[in-house]
């Protein structure tokens, strides 16, 4: 790669103007001859949407175009935090991002998710306070906003005039015949570095390329803010040169291959196609590749670059890059590619927390919705599709309320089904409280056999699974205890309360197999009935997630808060007051805290504003939490049990 490249993203709060930019991006650097409106519903990203809709191009997943002898690749997120599976992805495809706030709504609840996660990933960023000529515009206020709650130490480049007005405009300060003017701003700078600081307090100011240069060095505690209002086409130009001036070309990471899978799309006419972000090494059409995460091989197809409005067949592409690529039959989301495994270090896994059933209006439809699923649950493998043959259920796990209605709108517009969804239920899991062991002699009906017997204790909170066996190869052969292993997980999918068991230490401890009797499935068949019987027994507990949380509103409302917090098992951390503010720290139950969100606004008339992240899950009292009926066949109920795993393995 020797070309100049931005692999980047814009992150929004709703409403913050991201679709408006992308269309004046696209329109000032020649990729679009007119500009369309998001409100008169003609942008190129509604147009995009429209393809989509009917399945005929790839869509605005990444958007191409070139400003000042650079390619900029827009990776688009989904705007909403809770569809963070997908977002995740592109982060770690991209190198960079573009923050954007409202000018007039400020810092919101979601902007501070996802600093929080651009932090996380260890992804620079720039910010741009849009709708500046909006009024109610306050860019002081949202500056302190921004120091204050995403704790960013800000680089104010321009300054707003008439504000709140349509006649709003900025003047850049940041420039190379103004920065010497600028001494609070030259100060962050210089301070990062011994060297530049003495300079500076001899009273020699570096030149403007040597500031520059270490401002970019610092990009990850020096954040440049710029203003504009996209209506307007106002700050679109210096917003460009702000992502092409401050942001980092990519790094390349190796010679080898490296790379990330961040979307799949499946065509009726193409099969799979996937979005592939490399860090190292090139790959070439019809070259074999290895899918470290699903450890196989694949032959590449074909390969097309990401200018959509000019699509080409590519030979090629390297490190630093971004193209589609066929013949990834097997790859999914996330899937890392190469033999040099990134280093994709600090990456924060969002967990699903909910779950939900699907159910498709016209219940005819029941097949393809299932087809449907499948597609997406290959899309976005996190969303766990599980159909429940004997219920004619299908059940998924989401991460927050919005995905459903993204989902909803999926569905709709790619396959034409209309669904609703049962109300969201909190994902437990459940753990034993005492040791017991678990029995089971399967030599009935013949011919089978495999006995075991397994001692079950309950784990430390948070030590997961733990299996070992202390039974001699003599009494079971190697690849029959091998068998048990692997089907543990299985085994513990569902529990006598019908969730995941978790934070359980099993051992096998006795048993036999028969040289003559015993077939190869019989001790996969075996343990879990084995190891259900064992449960039963160990009067299990649930075990529900814990969020941390932070919490900001205005002092008045402290006591009102902590006396609603704590009616929902909170437990409270830290209480400050500082400027008229209050804010509390501490953990919160999901269960208890899904409509808090909602009720904090209406105590607050709208000036409270929570985030949460999962913290661990914690036992819960099973009168408080939920318990469910068994899913399916219970290995308690043998005889239907042993019937239905012979006839799934013959
Ligand atoms: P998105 O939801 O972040 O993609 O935001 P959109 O680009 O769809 O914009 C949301 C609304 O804000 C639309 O009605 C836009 O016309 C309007 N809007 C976008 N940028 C500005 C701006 O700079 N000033 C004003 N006054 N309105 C804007």
């Amino acid at each position: 790669m020797n070309k100049s490249i931005r692999n980047i993203a814009l992150f929004a709060h709703v409403d913050a103007g991201k679709t408006t930019i992308t269309e004046q991006f696209l329109f000032l650097s020649g990729k679009i001859r007119e500009l369309g409106s998001v409100d008169k519903g003609n942008s190129q990203t509604d147009n995009l949407q429209v393809e989509k809709e009917r399945g005929i191009t790839v869509n605005s997943t990444v958007l191409t175009f070139d400003w000042d002898n650079t390619q900029i690749n827009l990776i688009d997120t989904p705007g909403h935090i809770d569809f963070s599976s997908e977002t995740e992805k592109a982060i770690m495809a991209i190198d960079a991002a573009v923050v954007i706030i409202s000018a007039s709504e400020g810092v919101q609840a979601q902007t501070e998710n996802m600093v929080q996660l651009l932090k996380n990933h260890k992804k620079p960023f720039i910010i741009f306070i849009n709708k500046i000529d909006r009024i109610g515009a306050n860019t002081d206020d949202v500056i302190q906003e921004i120091e204050k709650d995403l704790n960013v130490n800000v680089f104010k480049t321009q300054n707003t005039i008439n504000e709140s007005n349509d006649d709003a405009d900025i003047e850049t300060i940041w420039s190379v015949n103004n920065f010497k003017n600028e001494t609070s701003l030259i100060e962050k700078i210089v301070e990062n570095n011994d060297n530049l600081f003495e300079q500076y307090l001899d009273g020699n100011i570096p030149d403007w390329e040597i500031l520059n240069d270490e401002l970019k060095k610092n990009i990850f505690n020096i954040v440049p803010v710029l203003f504009g209002s996209a209506k307007k086409a106002l700050g679109i130009k210096e917003l460009l040169n702000a992502i092409i001036a401050f942001l980092p070309n990519p790094k390349i990471n190796s010679e080898e291959l490296s790379g990330i899978v961040f979307k799949t799309y499946h065509k009726k006419a193409d099969g799979k196609i996937c979005a592939v972000r490399l860090f190292g090494g090139t790959i070439n059409s019809r070259s074999e590749i290895n899918n470290a995460s699903k450890k196989l091989i694949e032959k590449i197809s074909l390969i097309k670059n990401t200018d959509i409005q000019n699509q080409k067949i590519i030979q090629s592409f390297s490190a630093g890059e971004i193209a589609w690529v066929q013949g990834l039959k097997s790859a999914e989301p996330g899937d890392l590619l190469g033999n040099k495994i990134l280093d994709i270090e600090n990456k924060e896994k969002t967990q699903s927390l909910l779950t939900v059933q699907i159910i498709p209006k016209d219940k005819a439809k029941i097949n393809a919705l299932i087809d449907a699923m499948q597609i997406l649950n290959n899309e976005d493998p996190d969303l766990k599709l599980s159909y429940l043959k004997e219920e004619s259920e299908l059940h998924i796990n989401i991460r927050g309320e919005i995905q459903k209605e993204i989902l909803e709108a999926i569905l709709k517009s790619r396959f034409d089904i209309e669904v609703e969804f049962s109300e969201p239920s909190v994902i437990y899991k459940e753990t034993p409280t005492i040791s017991c062991e678990g029995f089971v002699r399967y030599w009935l009906p013949k011919p089978c056999w495999a006995i075991m017997k397994f001692k079950i204790e309950p784990g430390e909170q948070g030590s997961g699974v733990e299996y070992k066996s202390i039974v001699s190869v003599n009494d079971i052969k190697k690849q029959y205890q091998k068998d048990v292993e692997k089907t543990i997980p299985t085994a513990l999918q569902q529990g006598i309360l019908a969730w995941q068991v978790d934070d359980i230490k099993i051992t096998l401890i006795e048993g036999e197999d028969h040289e003559v009797h015993t077939k190869s499935n019989d001790f996969a068949i075996a343990t879990p009935m084995g190891i259900m019987e064992g449960l039963s027994k160990s009067k299990p507990t649930l075990l529900e997630p814990i969020l941390s949380f932070k919490l900001v509103a205005p002092e008045e409302y402290l006591g009102t808060l902590i006396s609603e917090l704590l009616k929902l098992r909170a437990k409270l951390d830290k209480q400050e007051i500082s400027n008229s503010t209050c804010k509390i720290t501490g953990e919160i139950p999901l269960a208890t805290s899904l409509n808090f969100p909602i009720k904090l606004s209406s105590l607050t008339s709208g000036k409270g504003k929570i985030i949460t992240k999962f913290l661990s899950y914690q036992k819960c009292d099973n009168e408080l939490g939920k318990t469910r009926e068994y899913k399916g066949i219970s290995p308690l109920d043998t005889a239907k049990y042993i019937l239905k795993a012979r006839k799934a393995l013959s």
